[in-house]
């Protein structure tokens, strides 16, 4: 029997790169997804009908997750559609880099409202039935950008990394109801976040990545599985790196 069986999974921005394929790798597991994207409704779409032709639910919901109301308005809308809420994924970022002698408020809050308070707003929805539960598992995309700091990367980096100490001091609240909350941080991974990218700056990461390349959304995805899987029951509260050793 497939392990995430009658599961319900929540991933925010699946509708492309490395939440898809969260998506498409926990729905092989068995798991229901529920997903969330921004704009890109045809994509939406597409992972919704992918997702149930792999024999489980799936259902795409248009949500901002920078809006703490319509975000607690979509998980009782969840609750209703699905009964329940067993994993999430806090997955939606966006980047804008800049040096910090050209970023706006703008540019520094975008990225802030949608990486970190977008983390808090989802988790916020759902941590009140993790508890009562009893269960529940948090999985926080985050980046090496948050550990070891990026250069035109202040706003996201400062997200990160407040995703990742988020991660920790929610692991440690939550444990003894049984919740888990991880981090996974991302080296480069080839999504459409690295479409600004030229081949030559593309080919200077192969270079300097020990593993020799670029990430695959199924480097990220294989690590969810593990997270959620029991082999990782005893593990909680750690930013765990899927870089190709890059921060090394
Ligand atoms: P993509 O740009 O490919 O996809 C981003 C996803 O987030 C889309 O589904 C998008 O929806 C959604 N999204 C963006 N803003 C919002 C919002 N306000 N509300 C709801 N959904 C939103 O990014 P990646 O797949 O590359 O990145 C996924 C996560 O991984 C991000 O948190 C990113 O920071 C992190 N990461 C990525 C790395 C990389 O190299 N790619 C490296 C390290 C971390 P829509 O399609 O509608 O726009």
């Amino acid at each position: 029997m497939k392990f995430l069986k009658g599961q319900v999974v929540v991933i925010t921005g699946g509708s492309r790169g490395i939440g898809r394929g969260i998506a498409l790798r926990l729905a092989s597991l068995g798991a229901d997804i529920v997903f969330s994207y921004n704009k890109n409704k045809d994509a939406a779409l597409k992972l919704e009908s992918e997702i149930k032709a792999l024999k489980v639910k799936g259902k795409s919901y248009c949500v901002d997750v920078k809006d703490f109301s319509k975000v607690k308005e979509w998980v009782a809308d969840i609750k209703k559609d699905f009964g329940k809420i067993d994993i999430l994924i806090n997955n939606a970022g966006i980047i804008i880099d800049k040096a910090l002698m050209m970023m706006t408020e703008d540019d520094w809050s975008q990225v802030i409202d949608t990486n970190l308070n977008g983390t808090f707003n989802v988790s916020r929805a759902c941590i009140v039935d993790f508890l009562k539960a009893k269960k529940g598992n948090i999985i926080n995309i985050s980046s090496i950008s948050g550990v070891i700091g990026l250069p035109r990367q202040v706003n996201y980096s400062a997200s990160k990394g407040g995703m990742n100490a988020f991660t920790k001091a929610l692991a440690k609240e939550v444990a003894a109801y049984g919740i888990r909350v991880n981090a996974i941080a991302p080296g480069f991974i080839e999504t459409e976040m690295l479409s600004a990218m030229t081949d030559e700056q593309k080919n200077k990461i192969n270079e300097i990545v020990p593993l020799g390349r670029i990430g695959r959304v199924e480097d990220v995805a294989g690590c969810v599985e593990f997270l959620l899987s029991d082999s990782a029951k005893y593990i909680t509260g750690q930013i765990i790196k899927v870089d190709g050793g890059l921060a090394i």
